[in-house]
């Protein structure tokens, strides 16, 4: 699969959420990326913590679309 440049939200590759590393989301990993992940800003505006980090508010490693 070909990733579409733009659409992948720039903080994927640091993401604890985008690399699977949180235990717990409530879904499925792939829908929490074709929801918020990969959707282009639609989706990232609707991260939780995507705006956290893009307005400088502190997010931690269990930060997650739904809750900081
Ligand atoms: S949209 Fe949110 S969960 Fe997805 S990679 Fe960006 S910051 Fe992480």
């Amino acid at each position: 699969m070909t990733m579409q440049l733009g659409k992948l939200c720039k903080y994927a590759d640091s993401c604890p959420v985008y690399q699977n590393k949180i235990k717990n989301l409530g879904k499925p990993i792939y829908i929490i990326r074709n929801v918020f992940c990969n959707r282009g800003f639609k989706g990232w505006s609707n991260c939780e913590r995507f705006n956290a980090l893009e307005e400088n508010r502190s997010v931690n490693q269990n930060s997650t679309p739904y809750k900081l």
